[in-house]
Formats: structure tokens, sequence, C-alpha cells
């Protein structure tokens, strides 16, 4: 069965794209069987995956939540493409922020997209969610089918303050809808390692989180590569195979396997 992981943040611009993306790819260069689930209308995932235009595509993350709140039948390959650097992805378009909308008033509608993952959680090893930056219903949606959450914050904002509503919001969704969720680690991203603010902020960091939750012992750096790589449709893997970027994201995959 499938290890579900969400990338999650409400903050905007901290790397769970990219962070998703990335260790997609990462697993599947190490063998495993991935699929990602675009969970944002703003479809950058599905962008940075290779598909350039979203809103054409007919079969997406919205068309199949629909089905399965209207029960209707459909093929568990439906909407599931291809991408070419291994890894399978369910795409989203900006029809899904029309479907977050009526699942407002659906009685049960958290639980939508466990029900397609656990209808869909054997063919894969990993299933990665890269949500949106809300705590609305798709996030919700995501963190009650998700074991384990990944929060990528980005080391120029203070992210001891930010946080704490995500984390709060987790803890709501353990008690409530999903028992066994667990936060994997928070990992910094776009990180200036010589800088004394990236080190303080380090250091902030561990002093309020580090004794109940895992800070990962890898950083993003910063770098033009891994800002160029989405618009190309590729991961850093292909776009700066041995930059620093690329290997931060090897080591940071290697931590995820291991904890999981
Ligand atoms: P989110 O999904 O949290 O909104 P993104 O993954 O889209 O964040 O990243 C926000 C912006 O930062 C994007 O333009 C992305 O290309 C850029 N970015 C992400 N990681 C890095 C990095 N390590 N170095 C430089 N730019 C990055
Ligand atoms: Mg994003």
């Amino acid at each position: 069965m499938a290890k579900i992981i969400a990338f999650a943040n409400q903050k905007g611009g901290v790397a769970k794209t990219t962070s998703t993306v990335n260790v997609g790819v990462a697993l599947v260069n190490r063998g495993y069987r991935v699929l990602i689930i675009d969970c944002d209308p703003q479809a950058s995932c599905t962008v940075a995956l290779g598909y350039q235009t979203p809103d054409e595509l007919e079969i997406t993350l919205s068309s199949i939540m629909e089905n399965i709140v209207n029960e209707n039948d459909f093929d568990i390959e439906d909407g599931i493409l291809h991408n070419n650097e291994g890894v399978d992805l369910l795409p989203a378009n900006i029809e899904l922020a029309g479907v977050e909308v009526s699942l407002i008033s659906i009685m049960g509608s958290e639980t939508t997209l466990k029900e397609y993952t656990d209808m869909i959680d054997e063919e894969y090893d990993f299933i990665l969610l890269d949500c949106s930056p809300n705590l609305g219903q798709l996030t919700i949606n995501a963190l009650s089918c998700c074991d384990y959450v990944i929060i990528p914050a980005q080391a120029a904002y203070l992210p001891a303050k930010g946080l704490e509503q995500l984390i709060k919001t987790i803890i709501r969704v353990k008690k409530k809808m999903n028992p066994k969720i667990e936060i994997l680690g928070i990992v910094l991203t776009m990180y200036q390692k010589n800088t004394n603010y990236a080190k303080e902020m380090l250091e902030s960091l561990n002093f309020v989180y580090g004794n109940n939750i895992r800070i990962f012992d890898t950083q993003i750096p910063l770098a033009v590569k891994a800002a160029e790589a989405p618009a190309l449709g590729v991961s850093i893997f292909v776009h700066d195979k041995r930059g620093k970027v690329a290997s931060a994201y090897d080591s940071f995959t290697e931590e995820v396997v291991a904890h999981v």
C-alpha cells in the first residue's frame, strides 16, 4: 500500500510544488512507483511536470472528485498522465476552484480524496499531494487521507509564527478524521547557508519546534536553476543534474525514505 505524503503550508511561495515534483522524481529514480496528485487549482504542479495547458485537460482531479461525490462509476486509470521522467500525475486545472466551493455544502466531503486514494493505493509505493496555499476544503481533503505531512518553510520568513495555524489544523484533523496522520517534518527551502539570517532562522525553528517536530537535516538551497525548471516542465534532475539543488533534493528524499 502506498505511503501518502502531503506537502502543505498555507503560505504560498515556500516551495511546496517544487518539493513535491523533485521528491517525486527522486523517488522514481530510486525505483519507486510514484503518483503525484495536484490538489491546487493553480495547477503549478501540472505545469511543472510538463503539461503546459492544464485548462485543456479533460479529466483532472476535479472531474474525479465530482464522480466520487455523484457516485458515478469510473476507471481508476482515468485522467492519470505518465510524465517523461516516470512520475504518474493526476493533474489539476482551474475547475478545481469550483469543486472546492461545491464541496462545502456536501456532507462528509472532507473524505472525497480519501475515497480516491483508497481505490488506487495498491498501484503505487508513494502518493504525493501538492496542496494549495490555504487551509480550505482541498487541503483538508489532503490532510484527511495522508499518512504524513511535510511542511516546506522558506527561511526568509519567520516560520515560527506562520506554522502555528497549520499545526493546529493538522492536530484537529488527527482528532476528528485521520488518527494516523503524522507530521514527518519541516524542510527549509530557498536556504542561503552563509547568511546570519538563515542561521538565526534555523536556530529559532529548532528552539520553537525542534522538541516536537523533526527539522530535516537537509536544507534546500536557493538557486536560479531551481526557479527555471518548472517553466520548462522538467525536474531539477533534468535541468541541473549536478547542481546543489538536485543534490539537496536527493539527500532530502533519502531522509524521507528513512523516516516513513
Ligand atoms: P509553493 O508551491 O509553495 O507556492 P513553489 O514551489 O511554486 O511554491 O515555489 C515558489 C517560487 O519559488 C517558484 O517560482 C519556484 O520556481 C521558486 N523556487 C522554489 N524553490 C526554489 C529554490 N530552491 N531556489 C530558487 N527558487 C526556488
Ligand atoms: Mg504550489
